[in-house]
């Protein structure tokens, strides 16, 4: 008889940001399909998903991919936690994407800081004092100004394996700072493989002893760059329009929703979105052809094609849950008056 690992991964139920966590279950005879892998359940009480007086809360599976670190026998399952009745547990943000067609695709780039637990500083930075100002990191080689490639690499190599459709990978502005795109079609699938790199990222830090820091601001207010998580969206009408016009009006349903699509953004993102860098302010909303300051830039390649193609929503941060994200902008895209 033979024996494979099961990791059943599920978000908790923390507050702001919701963490990962998971749990090994062995199967007999696991031929690897999504079908085969069970309910289960945890202890919502250690999790802030549930009271102690009744602490069952539900691991339904709904994505299955080949573990790098388990090969041959060895799968990641990620779930959707629901309530004991089998309703949606209010964590689950997965739950409440309204795309059924998987109409809509997502491309996430997401970035977040190698960092030493130690120093509790990022990769590169000295214990005492800081590295040369940012300039020299962004796409860089050389061991004055790349720091981590390592366990980059190594993680590029097993989310390939895993199956994550990762389109690249590159160093960013500041020491230490990194990011991975992966893209999609369909928002939960897309959600699926980001938390899904996450968690592999997650673990080979581990195995180096560094940290992956996901906070959008972890340098605090100083002249580093912040962390985002850059959502990248388009649906058929976006994909096929030919319209400068319904572009302007997709984009303009955004404009009296800023409020909305900030709360599920990720925490403390008035740290990051405040103009500079590469932001525009929290409480504002503009939208721009190749423009890296506005809130929504519409990539230059589009109008090269007469106004077909996608958007990217800057504001999302690194720590932003893209379940929500991508449910927040399919609900604003929807409810466009074309
Ligand atoms: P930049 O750093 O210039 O903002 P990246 O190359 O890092 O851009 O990321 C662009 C992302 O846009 C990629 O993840 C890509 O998959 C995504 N993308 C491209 N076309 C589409 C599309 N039609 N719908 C959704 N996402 C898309
Ligand atoms: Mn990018
Ligand atoms: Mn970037
Ligand atoms: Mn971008």
């Amino acid at each position: 008889m033979s024996k494979s690992k099961l990791e059943y991964i599920w978000l908790d139920g923390y507050k702001p940001t919701q963490s990962l966590r998971s749990k090994t279950k062995i199967e007999s005879d696991f031929e690897g399909t999504l079908e085969e892998c069970p309910m289960w359940s945890f202890d919502g009480s250690s999790t802030q998903q549930a009271p102690g007086g009744s602490s069952d809360c539900l691991l339904k599976p709904v994505a299955i991919f080949p573990d790098p670190t388990r090969l041959g026998d060895g799968y990641l399952v990620i779930c959707e936690v629901m309530n004991a009745d089998g309703t949606p547990h209010p964590s689950n943000g997965r739950a409440t994407i309204e795309d059924d067609d998987n109409d809509f695709w997502f491309g996430f780039e997401q970035e977040y800081f190698l960092w030493n637990p130690e120093t509790n500083l990022p990769l590169g930075f000295p214990a005492n004092g800081y590295p040369s100002p940012q300039g020299q990191y962004y796409c860089s080689v050389g061991a004055k100004n790349s720091f981590g490639r390592e366990i980059v690499e190594e993680h590029l190599e097993i989310c390939i394996q895993a199956g994550l459709n990762v389109e690249g990978i590159n160093a960013e502005v500041a020491a230490g700072q990194w990011e991975f795109q992966i893209f999609a079609k369909g928002a939960k699938a897309a959600g699926d493989q980001i938390w899904a790199a996450r968690y592999l990222l997650d673990r080979l830090g581990e195995k180096y002893g560094v940290a992956i820091e996901y906070h959008c601001k972890p340098l605090g207010n100083t002249d580093w760059n912040g962390s985002g998580m850059h959502a990248n969206f388009s649906n058929s009408i976006l994909r096929t329009a030919n319209s400068k016009a319904t572009f302007d009006t997709i984009c303009d349903a955004f404009a009296p929703v800023i409020k909305e699509h900030i709360e599920v953004y990720g925490a403390d993102n008035h740290l990051r979105l405040t103009g500079n860098h590469e932001t525009q302010s929290i409480d504002q909303f503009s939208y721009g052809v190749s423009d890296r300051g506005a809130s929504i830039r519409i990539p230059v390649v589009v109008v090269q094609k007469g106004w077909s193609g996608y958007l990217e929503d800057r504001r999302p941060n690194s720590a932003a849950d893209p379940y929500k994200v991508a449910s927040r902008i399919i609900k604003t895209v929807k409810s466009a008056k074309l």
